[in-house]
């Protein structure tokens, strides 16, 4: 049995990967403040991860029957968006507690929990392009996403060298996506956000890829994690 445990499954990315997984008759949980998948493979963990309170008793669960077990970090959220010295100083703690703090606890536990299966083992972390350029106004969501990919690979180097049944660890930027997140974006006044007008234009020009085809693009890394020797990866690149 494959087992993946997904966050952000309620909408965008999240939702493809958890719906993608489910027809390839693996057994899905998901982790989002929503639930909106119904199938008997499916499990629905209500949580809320702008604070930690329910993450710290969360334990992965032991699974006897399982050749492989994935764990996506995907749940995000942009944030305020604006220039620092204007953020709310609460909306800066809860953007890094999503986006940062909850995927790097979930790993640690992942890798608590599973190391001595010799089973195939992943982590994906969804990052951004955005934490690998800076974005003026997303100061908070580039270094947030800058984080989780020098946290991967910090992690991925221990697993090769420390463990003997190492997990697979990527962190990769999914491309510009026709998410809630991208029409967050549009909504934001040109004031605080200067390059408001490249995003509606993605938008009006059709260069948004789905949801549905960039879950499709993880799952060409999932499927065949040997084949990729970088932790940084771009979907665009694949
Ligand atoms: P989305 O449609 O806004 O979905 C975000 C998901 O994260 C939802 O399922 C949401 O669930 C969950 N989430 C947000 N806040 C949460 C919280 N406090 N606690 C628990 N779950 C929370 O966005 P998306 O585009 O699919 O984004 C998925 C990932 O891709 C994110 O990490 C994002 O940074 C990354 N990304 C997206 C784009 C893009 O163009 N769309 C580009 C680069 C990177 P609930 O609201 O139900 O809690």
């Amino acid at each position: 049995m494959h087992y993946y445990f997904i966050t952000g499954s309620s909408r965008g990315i999240g939702k493809a990967l958890a719906e993608n997984a489910l027809e390839r008759n693996a057994t899905v949980t998901g982790f989002a403040r929503n639930s909106r998948i119904q199938h008997s493979a499916y499990d629905h963990i209500l949580m809320d991860f702008s604070d930690m309170d329910d993450l710290y008793y969360y334990e992965f669960p032991k699974l006897k029957d399982a050749d492989k077990i994935v764990l996506i970090n995907n749940a995000g959220a942009l944030g305020q968006v604006g220039p620092v010295g204007q953020l709310r100083d609460y909306d800066i703690e809860k953007l890094f507690n999503i986006n940062t703090i909850a995927s790097s606890i979930l790993s640690n536990k992942f890798i608590k929990a599973y190391k001595d299966l010799t089973i195939e083992k992943i982590i994906l972390n969804v990052s951004s392009g955005a934490g690998r350029h800076a974005i003026e106004s997303w100061a908070a969501y580039c270094a947030s996403k800058a984080a989780m990919d020098m946290f991967s690979m910090v992690t991925a180097d221990e697993q090769k060298k420390y463990y003997q049944y190492p997990t697979h660890i990527f962190s990769v930027a999914p491309g510009i996506v026709d998410t809630q997140m991208q029409d967050e974006i549009r909504e934001v006044n040109e004031n605080q956000f200067k390059d408001v007008e490249r995003f509606k234009n993605y938008k009006a020009n059709g260069e948004l890829a789905s949801a549905e085809s960039v879950a499709g693009k993880l799952f060409q890394i999932i499927d065949q994690p040997e084949h990729y020797n970088e932790v940084l990866l771009d979907v665009r690149k694949l």
